[in-house]
């Protein structure tokens, strides 16, 4: 994982957002390979092995499908935009490269089918992620779900900053606070709408 990440990670125990303390082992060319992040708040301790960031125990995902047509497909539910940060959950991260390849974004995998690289500049991965993202507010241009619960499809509109993209199986209910934007027969993509602020009539 890139060090940069860290400032984008929170606990997931469900206790007020709290940064992680990142105490490394092992780091190269500004990537931490082997490392414990730790709560100040719970006291909770995540590893980094490898590169890659373990909240839980691991979980199996199957690959999508990689083609062309499945990567401008990907890209488009997205509004994949240069220089936006996104999170590819379990199979869609078999697009990473392909994403990657296509516009200069960032790229956080959730769970992915095969093993993470932990070569500088590879897409971040998180790993036993269950219904809380481990991730800050509003830190996220777009996230593509693949395993579905309903509070993991809640929580990841969470993540989204106004505007940004949520997309996710046919069969997730739609979360509050997204408006849909389309669906076809395999997935739905809705926005994240802004935080309504109520507005006051000034009384005199
Ligand atoms: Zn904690």
């Amino acid at each position: 994982m890139f060090v940069e990440l860290i400032d984008r990670l929170r606990c997931p125990a469900g206790h007020a957002d709290t940064w992680l303390v990142a105490a490394a082992t092992r780091t190269a060319q500004r990537h931490l390979l082997d490392a414990t992040l730790g709560c100040p708040d719970c006291g909770a301790e995540y590893e980094v092995r490898d590169g890659e960031i373990w909240f839980g125990a691991r979980v199996a995902s199957a690959p999508f499908p990689v083609t062309e047509d499945e990567t401008m497909r990907a890209a488009a539910l997205l509004k994949l935009e240069e220089r936006g940060l996104y999170l590819l959950d379990g199979g869609w991260s078999s697009l990473a490269d392909e994403l990657r390849a296509l516009l200069d974004v960032e790229l956080l995998l959730a769970d992915p089918p095969g093993h993470g690289a932990a070569t500088p500049g590879a897409p971040g991965v998180l790993r036993g992620i269950g219904d809380r993202w481990p991730l800050a507010a509003a830190s996220l241009h777009g996230v593509a779900l693949d395993r579905i619960t309903p509070a993991r499809t809640d929580d990841a509109v969470r993540l989204l900053r106004t505007g940004g993209r949520l997309v996710a199986p046919v069969s997730a209910v739609l979360p509050p606070g997204v408006r849909e934007l389309a669906r076809d027969e395999r997935h739905w993509v809705a926005e994240r709408v802004g935080d309504v602020i109520p507005l006051r009539r000034a009384r005199r």
